[in-house]
């Protein structure tokens, strides 16, 4: 049975592309009363000194500190609140799916699904303001002994993090499945051409390198009010150097936005598409009725 395949997906990083700042600074690095610079200086050790992976790195400095080793993931969940947003964000969500709500394409049940794939902390982000707009959210994750946080139990690396996008293109959404399954094109969930990565600098390169391989879109995005222009000459490097994206834009979520304008046109040419192929697809199928 091949799928409808009527569904758009965009995929979003979370640090530096839906927030401006890194989520553990804001959430329990601030509650545990660590400075973010010195906390991630000492995970850069571990990494320099003993080849740590970043996520692990970051992983273990945290449950280093007795305060964090007495916490839970539920408390995670409730730092969630605490983190903040680029402009337009969650409110874009709503505005975006409300594009394919128009009867052209609400006939073929088009519609838009949003997911995060971030390495940082899934709990944290379970308890955010999108948590409600998204499909999933992935990201590292620690398990629990008696209620407190102990060992990792999830690392997505930024290696990893391709794997999920083969999750939503094969709709493989449970982590129990294996995302490695033969899957026929024409029975997998999203194709990636209906697919959008967005994302904002070097950690997302294998993220965009599979989505450009496969016909789906990347789009690098900057933080506009970032004095240094560190942000933006990231993007500009994966834009000019590289030829990782297809577009850069800063990252403002608001209506008439360059990324909104990229963004809507997009969808629009996506779902005009689907709308195309579903019809040819009846058409294919009708047999003329005997002339009289
Ligand atoms: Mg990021």
């Amino acid at each position: 049975m091949s799928e409808p395949q009527n569904i758009i997906a965009i995929i979003y990083d979370f640090d530096h592309t839906l927030s401006p700042l890194y989520m553990q600074d804001v959430t329990i690095l601030r509650r545990a009363g660590l400075d973010p610079s010195a906390f991630w200086a000492s995970c850069t050790a571990l990494v320099r000194e003993k080849q740590y992976d970043h996520e692990l790195a970051y992983m273990k400095r945290l449950l280093e500190h007795e305060s964090i080793r007495a916490l839970s993931n539920a408390d995670l969940r409730d730092m969630g609140k605490d983190l903040s947003f680029f402009d337009g964000v969650p409110e874009f969500f709503a505005e975006l799916n409300a594009l394919v709500h128009s009867p052209r394409y609400t006939e073929w049940d088009i519609h838009i699904e949003h997911y995060v794939v971030s390495s940082g902390l899934k709990a944290i982000l379970d308890g955010s303001a999108i948590a409600r707009w998204t499909k999933a959210i992935w990201g590292c994750e620690f398990d629990e002994e008696d209620g407190h946080l102990s060992f990792p139990k999830r690392v997505i690396s930024h290696t990893q993090k391709t794997q999920y996008l083969f999750r939503v293109n094969k709709g493989l959404l449970s982590l129990d499945q294996d995302v490695n399954d033969h899957m026929p094109e024409e029975v997998r969930r999203i194709p990636f051409p209906q697919m959008i990565y967005v994302g904002d600098g070097p950690t997302d390169v294998p993220c965009f390198t599979v989505m450009k391989k496969n016909q789906g879109m990347a789009i690098a995005v900057y933080n506009p009010h970032d004095q240094s222009r560190r942000s933006f000459h990231k993007c500009y490097e994966l834009s000019k150097h590289a030829n990782r994206v297809h577009f850069i834009a800063p990252a403002d979520y608001r209506a008439g936005s360059h990324l909104r304008l990229i963004l809507e046109r997009h969808i629009t040419e996506v779902a005009d598409m689907i709308v195309d192929r579903r019809r040819q697809g009846i058409a294919r199928t009708r047999v003329p009725a005997p002339p009289v």
